[in-house]
C-alpha cells in the first residue's frame, strides 16, 4: 500500500499522483467512481461500476459489456424482462 499527503484547494480539488493513477488504471480524461465509507474515500475507474445502478461490479463475469460501459446482470435482467414484456404487448 502507498500513501501520500496532498493539500485540498478551496474547490475540493487535489492532484492524484501519476504513479497512483497508473497503478489504479486511471487514464487522463477517464471517469472515476468516488465512494465514501466511514471517513475513507475511495477513487476507482468508473468502468468497474454498473452504468445503470452505479453499484460496483466485483466480478466482470457478472456483467455485460456495452458501448456505454458495463451493466450488472441484475440491471441487464431487468431491462431484458421489461423489453420482452413490452415486445409481447403486456
Ligand atoms: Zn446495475
Amino acid at each position: 500500500m502507498k500513501s501520500c499527503l496532498r493539500k485540498v484547494d478551496e474547490l475540493g480539488r487535489f492532484v492524484l499522483p501519476i504513479d497512483f493513477r497508473r497503478s489504479a488504471g486511471i487514464e487522463n480524461g477517464a471517469m472515476v467512481a468516488i465512494t465514501v465509507d466511514e471517513g475513507r474515500i475511495t477513487v476507482e475507474p468508473a468502468e468497474r461500476y454498473c452504468q445503470v445502478c452505479h453499484r460496483r461490479i466485483a466480478d466482470s463475469a457478472q456483467s455485460i459489456a456495452l458501448d456505454c460501459g458495463k451493466v450488472c446482470m441484475s440491471c441487464a435482467a431487468a431491462v431484458s424482462e421489461r423489453y420482452l414484456t413490452g415486445a409481447q404487448g403486456h
